[in-house]
């Protein structure tokens, strides 16, 4: 389990271990998934995420939430359902009809069916009251959250289409037996008519350079057939869909971890090195940039700009002139005053005692 690159399988259910944000690499303490799974199958082994397979029972409800698309069903894609949604006849999603758990969808997905399918999408929520994966609500509620937040965001694009909810009250007196046919149609009807779509999402993760969930290119490539007509591109305050970020120029000292350790390129160096540019639309707000920044340089900014989503268009947040230290001839990131670098400086401070001592022997 030390080893960074390993995929962990029970029979359909998978969990990539290079693509979590858990992983030796990125060292990100990310816990949706642990906290969403209502067998409690994940656990944290040496710091690590482990799937322990005798507990997982493929529901897939964890599989939507997850930021960077490490969990996947093998009979079910939601990219690939998401992306075909358009040419369903029925606008109804139901975990007793065609999916699996809707937790297997993430915002993006709801915003992806109801912008694309040119009809409202309809959510079944009548069997979360009564289904044991729920019961403690968790899974049920972050299926609201995800969408009610697409509804948010569809609604800021003045979008005819939404997300509807269904909800009806069904009888609750054998809650496991419902489950056991629910899930048992489930399995055969979603590995008919979704094996077309099934290797969307494992094809795009076999593009080494594909760091960017696929969800999220959905979305954007969406985005981008309606930017153009939208009114407004331009929006204030925060978004748990689309993320900002600032750089303070006093406090970075141009290290380059927060490009180093960015999951999906979100941040990257300028190509002369002496600046960080930043794209919205790469950005999953893991968080991880400003985890790992010394001197908190790096910090949440509030508003976005739909333009810049869609079309990645990357903004320069910190640039430097590097010149040449007086001190120690090694070329830094100037900020004015005196040219000479922080570790000189840092050097000379740490050591003052000692060359005072030096001077008045
Ligand atoms: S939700 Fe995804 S990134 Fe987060 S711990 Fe689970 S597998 Fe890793
Ligand atoms: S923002 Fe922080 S992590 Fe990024 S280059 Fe500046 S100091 Fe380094
Ligand atoms: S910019 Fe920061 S929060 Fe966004 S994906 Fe990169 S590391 Fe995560």
């Amino acid at each position: 389990m030390g080893n960074i690159n390993f995929v962990q399988k029970s029979n359909l259910f998978s969990y990539t271990g290079t693509r979590c944000l858990r992983n030796e690499y990125y060292h990100n303490d990310c816990r949706i998934c642990i906290d969403l799974c209502p067998k409690g199958a994940f656990h944290i082994v040496r710091n690590k995420l482990t799937l322990f397979d005798n507990e997982c029972v493929e529901c897939a409800g964890c599989i939507g939430s997850c930021p960077t698309e490490a969990l996947q069903i093998d009979n079910f894609d939601p990219n690939g359902f998401a992306a075909g949604f358009q040419h369903q006849n029925d606008s109804l999603i139901s975990c007793k009809v065609s999916t699996p758990c809707l937790g297997v969808f993430d915002t993006e997905h709801f915003a992806v069916m109801a912008m694309r399918g040119g009809k409202n999408v309809q959510c079944d929520l009548s069997h979360c009251a009564a289904c044991p994966l729920n019961e403690s609500g968790v899974l049920g509620n972050s299926i609201r959250a995800k969408i009610a937040e697409a509804n948010r965001f569809l609604e800021s694009i003045e979008s005819e289409n939404t997300i509807e909810t269904i909800e009806v009250k069904e009888e609750q007196s054998d809650r496991r037996a419902l489950f056991r046919k629910g899930f048992e149609k489930l399995k055969e009807t979603v590995i008919e008519e979704s094996a077309a779509h099934v290797s969307m999402t494992t094809a795009h993760h076999r593009q080494a350079d594909m760091k960017i969930p696929l969800k999220r290119i959905l979305l954007k490539n969406s985005l981008k057939e309606v930017v153009g007509d939208l009114k407004t591109v331009q929006f204030e305050g925060t978004s748990s869909l689309f993320f900002n970020k600032q750089i303070d120029f006093s406090a970075c000292t141009n290290c380059g971890d927060c490009t180093q350790f960015c999951p999906t390129d979100a941040l990257f160096p300028t190509s002369d090195k002496q600046g960080i540019y930043f794209s919205q639309g790469k950005c999953i707000g893991c968080g991880i940039c400003e985890d790992i920044c010394k001197p908190n340089a790096i910090t949440k900014k509030e508003g976005y700009d739909l333009i810049s989503v869609a079309f990645d268009r990357a903004e320069e947040l910190v640039h430097y002139e590097l010149v040449m230290c007086h001190e120690c001839r090694t070329p830094f990131p100037y900020k004015g005053g005196d040219p000479i670098c922080d570790r000189c400086i840092s050097f000379v401070t740490n050591h003052a005692n000692m060359f005072t001592l030096a001077r008045d022997m």
